[in-house]
């Protein structure tokens, strides 16, 4: 079922949307040569804990998990594009790391990302950044009432192909509310002028992700790490808006 937020709902929402923004620029800031990526999952966990939020994260275990996911952060480096397990490594100069974080405060949601480059960037990596967040903002324009779930679809995948990358449609944005996935499924490419009718209330997260290779990925062996399929890079950049008659809402805005 997919739910509308009332404004009243949508104002509550902010506080979740500001602390995620928050924590995304402090990782951002941290993301160095030499810091470990357990380091990052705990400077999150610690503000989580200073904020009195909850994570999304650390419990989280679906059919496909093989276990509770037990840390409050995704950490994806070079050929990691989603779900990156943190663990004990230390980012060197060049890793092209995306990280995804998701909270709740006053049971309400959010849920964002962004990519970094540490230290020099290798060829394309930012070309690939950059595609991702051009997706993003025009998806955002495109996220009005009166438009269809699949123009927000449509809009990801016309910059996807103008930069010559493939689109993976299995993982996308969701629905956004008192839990980190919901209704509608907001697939990273579609059809415009299909789908959903966009309505006022409506809470979602866009969430383009490209491969510079490859469409194909496969899941790494900690259970949950989607990796490309042929070694080539990922980036992922996220937002949680809210489609207002005034407007689009980004409440994870940095
Ligand atoms: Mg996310």
């Amino acid at each position: 079922m997919i739910e509308l937020k009332t404004p009243a709902e949508i104002e509550a929402m902010r506080p979740a949307g500001a602390f995620v923004a928050g924590v995304l620029e402090a990782l951002r800031a941290a993301a160095a040569v030499g810091v470990n990526l357990l380091d990052l999952d705990a400077l999150a966990h610690q503000m989580i804990r200073e904020a009195s939020a909850e994570s999304c994260y650390i419990d989280y275990h679906p059919s496909f998990g093989a276990s509770p996911f037990g840390k409050v952060l995704c950490t994806s480096v070079n050929d990691a594009v989603l779900h990156g397990l943190p663990h004990d490594y230390r980012l060197k100069d060049g890793d092209l790391l995306s990280v995804d974080f998701a909270a709740s405060i006053n049971g309400w949601v959010a849920d964002s990302a962004l990519s970094v480059v540490v230290g020099r960037a290798r060829e394309g990596d930012e070309r690939l950044i950059e595609a991702t967040e051009r997706a993003l903002d025009r998806a955002i324009e495109t996220a009005v009432v009166g438009n269809k779930l699949g123009d927000i679809s449509a809009a990801i995948g016309a910059v996807a192909a103008g930069y010559g990358y493939r689109v993976n449609t299995d993982f996308g944005g969701h629905g956004v509310g008192r839990t980190m996935h919901g209704e509608p499924h907001v697939p990273n490419n579609g059809r415009a002028g299909r789908g959903l009718p966009l309505r006022a209330g409506l809470v979602i997260a866009i969430e383009p992700w490209f491969i510079t290779g490859t469409d194909e990925i496969y899941t790494d062996p900690d259970g949950w790490t989607l990796r490309s399929a042929d070694g080539s890079r990922g980036a992922h950049s996220e937002h949680t808006l809210a489609i207002t008659s005034d407007g689009p809402i980004v409440l994870t805005a940095r």
